[in-house]
């Protein structure tokens, strides 16, 4: 008997001790795969390619000295030297048909593409509320440096300073400009030009046209445009997608842009362009959601064509979630419309105190004007006093998703929530709220069939703006010789938020004022260079990739339409790279991604052929571009653990639900470089290090 006991505690020792010795070998084996892995980070971040600021051409000294600097010394191209140089420019939104305008007008010969039937259809003609410029007409403190600061700081600290003090540099001059060229902006009883308020300032600094603001300024760049057209200085090309570039080598091997292909989109014809450089203002790529405010045509795929040329695509992450748009109403929609920011100047946010209140205006009981005031929850003005509803665009956004995700929402979805202006009606009267806002209203009733004067609007956020996009210069010229890139398409001088009324200033300065500069800087080594045959191998070898791609595409004849595999991709991009992002969420929206882009290449139908009009082969075109910016979005947002501006990862955040920066490692552009079909990009960074400002946390409270 003892010694079956000894033989029993000798058993239960050495398995004790055996347990001991696993946990403390597993103990071992954690800290040396915590080692390898910061080894390999550290491996990883050693030999992550760098672009310093030389790279980035800013120019030395101090701030506001910068832009005067570069005007002073950089290289110019004489009248008789422009006649002989070609520019292709894509786009005629405020971006291209300013530069296009510009450059015509300086004396280069241009070429102007754009999709719509005319330049003056293009997605700019939607923006609804206005454009800033520190002109300080309101006398409320504004000035160059407000402006300057106040962007920075919207932005969330991840915007280039030299840039973004050149924009307020040169918004009072776009204003100048656009008054010169005639454009109604709304003025005061005295006939000065009115100013109103927009989130993330406590000036008063933007300029409007009703809500129409963009309408009206494109239709100034345009009759710009219009006048070097009939002067022959710039040949129009409607109707036309570019659907490459062609980079041609100097003398040197150093490949440059020397044209495009493009195709015709009536008679479905490819054609080929040459120019001595190409300037690329092609719009935002916000449609990768399906469902978003921008037009139906906006589309990523020049910024890819760009990419897949060497050009880097910086931040594609940051994407502008905006507070005020009309709900979802249903799943057959293909587009969601804005009510402009400016309504928050005098409309008031608020979802009902008590639940059951929001129960029952979710099963449409109740309306909105039927809860007593004591009742609301104006929460925008109960968490952020000191901005109130003129917080930036991420932050209402985010407040407005907490609120329904707490099920305080106030339509049928419970996706909504209240935007009122019966206290502006009551104070200012109905007329003066019909003239300021009276379009957006008329366009609510429209598409809600409810009188927003009555009961108030319902809104919602929705995918509006893309800070990211091609990486540019301080000249606007990427990563490939006489390749620029203006406007939305580029990464911009936004950060990782955009404040509203900036996305205008920013086009126009790129346009007008910039880019007609820094063009010359490269032009004026290109004199010598003869106007080159589209003959050449180059241009066939582009032809021969493009076309082959619409016969791949034509060929698959499957089961799904286009649409139905673009609103599947938007589902997706929508619930794991919208809002709210999380690792996990990220890593199996890059699987869901693709297997989209598989089904698409095997199972799409395009009806008809490409010789000729055919709708469903563009959108297919642009849709197989979406695919790949969704998934480089998502690995973007994967590897920037940090929350900044719309890039919200719920991993980081401040107890009270605010974006979690990480300044220590985070404070850069992140660029990613493309390294072939279906191979992982690699990330190159430009610090950004804030030399005139001091990085602070964003606070809209007090
Ligand atoms: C509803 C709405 C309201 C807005 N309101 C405001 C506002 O009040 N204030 C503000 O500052 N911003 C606003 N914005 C943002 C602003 O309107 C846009 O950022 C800006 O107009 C973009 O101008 P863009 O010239 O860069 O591009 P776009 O206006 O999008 O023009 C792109 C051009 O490129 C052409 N194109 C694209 N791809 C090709 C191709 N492959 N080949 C040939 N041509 C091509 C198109 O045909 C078009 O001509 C708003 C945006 C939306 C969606």
């Amino acid at each position: 008997m003892a010694t079956k006991k000894t033989d029993d505690i000798v058993e239960a020792a050495k398995k004790a001790a055996k347990k001991v010795a696993v946990k403390a070998a597993e103990a071992v084996l954690d800290v040396a795969e915590a080692v390898v892995e910061q080894a390999a980070d550290a491996i990883k971040e050693a030999t992550t390619p760098i672009i310093t600021p030389e790279m980035a051409k800013i120019p030395a000294g101090a701030l506001e000295q910068k832009w005067t600097n570069y005007k002073n010394h950089q290289k110019l191209v004489n009248p008789a030297n422009k006649r002989r140089l070609d520019i292709i420019v894509i786009g005629t939104g405020l971006a291209g048909a300013s530069a296009a305008a510009s450059l015509a007008e300086m004396g280069f010969n241009v070429l102007n593409f754009c999709i719509q039937d005319s330049p003056r259809r293009a997605h700019s003609i939607a923006a609804q509320g206005g454009i800033n410029a520190a002109k300080n007409y309101q006398n409320d403190g504004d000035s160059v440096y407000r402006l300057f600061y106040d962007t920075i700081k919207g932005g969330d600290y991840r915007a280039r300073e030299a840039n973004v003090y050149r924009l307020a540099e040169v918004s009072n001059s776009i204003i100048d400009q656009c008054v010169a060229q005639g454009v109604p902006f709304a003025r005061e009883y005295g006939g000065l030009l009115d100013n109103r308020s927009f989130g993330g300032a406590q000036v008063s600094r933007t300029f409007y046209a009703k809500g129409q603001t963009g309408q009206q300024l494109l239709l100034g760049a345009y009759s710009a445009l219009s006048r070097q057209i009939g002067k022959g200085k710039v040949k129009m090309y409607t109707r036309y997608e570019m659907l490459d570039i062609v980079l041609i080598p100097d003398e040197n091997g150093e490949k440059r842009a020397r044209g495009i292909i493009a195709r015709n989109l009536v008679t479905g014809r490819i054609e080929r362009f040459f120019a001595h450089a190409v300037v690329v203002g092609s719009g935002g790529y916000g449609n990768t959601f399906f469902l978003s405010t921008n037009a139906m045509a906006s589309n990523g795929s020049a910024a890819m064509q760009m990419y897949r040329h060497g050009a880097l695509f910086a931040n594609p992450c940051y994407a502008q979630i905006h507070p005020t748009c009309i709900p979802k109403h249903g799943d057959f929609q293909s587009k969601l419309t804005l009510m402009s920011e400016s309504l928050r100047n005098d409309g008031r946010i608020w979802v009902p105190k008590k639940l059951e209140d929001a129960k029952r205006l979710q099963a449409g009981e109740i309306k909105g004007r039927d809860i007593p005031e004591e009742d609301r929850d104006y929460y925008l003005e109960r968490r952020y006093p000191a901005f109130g509803n003129l917080v930036p665009r991420d932050v209402a956004s985010r407040a407005a998703k907490e609120r329904c995700d707490k099920g305080y929402g106030v339509n049928n979805t419970g996706l909504a929530v209240f935007l009122d202006f019966s206290d502006a009606i009551q104070r200012l009267g109905k007329d003066v709220v019909a003239q300021k806002y009276g379009n957006l209203f008329q366009m609510y009733e429209k598409i809600v069939d409810e009188d927003p004067y009555e009961n108030p609007m319902m809104i919602f956020p929705a995918i509006h703006y893309t800070m990211g996009g091609i990486w540019v210069d301080y000249e606007l010229q990427t990563t490939v010789k006489g390749l620029f890139c203006i406007g939305e398409a580029n990464f911009s001088d936004h950060g990782a938020n955009r404040l509203g009324a900036s996305a205008l200033m920013q086009g126009l300065a790129d346009g007008y004022f910039v880019l007609p500069y820094t063009i010359q800087n490269y032009l004026s080594d290109q004199i010598g260079v003869p106007r080159m045959s589209t003959d050449l191998p180059e241009f066939a070898a582009a032809e021969k990739a493009v076309q082959d791609k619409i016969d791949r595409l034509m060929a698959i004849q499957g089961k799904r339409s286009v649409d139905s595999i673009h609103k599947e991709l938007g589902l997706v991009m929508w619930d794991f790279v919208g809002m709210g992002r999380t690792a996990e969420g990220l890593k199996e929206g890059i699987k869901k991604i693709d297997a989209i882009k598989k089904e698409f290449w095997t199972n799409v139908y395009i009806p008809g052929t490409a010789d000729h009009l055919n709708n469903e082969l563009e959108k297919a075109l642009r849709l197989a571009d979406f695919i790949e910016i969704g998934r480089l979005m998502a690995v973007d947002a994967l590897h920037r653990e940090e929350s900044c501006g719309g890039h919200f990862r719920e991993e980081y955040q401040t107890p009270e639900g605010e974006a979690l920066r990480q300044d220590d490692k985070f404070s850069y552009v992140g660029c990613w470089k493309y390294m072939g079909e279906d191979q992982e990009p690699q990330l190159v960074k430009e610090p950004l290090d804030y030399e005139f400002t001091e990085r602070k946390t964003r606070n809209y409270k007090s």
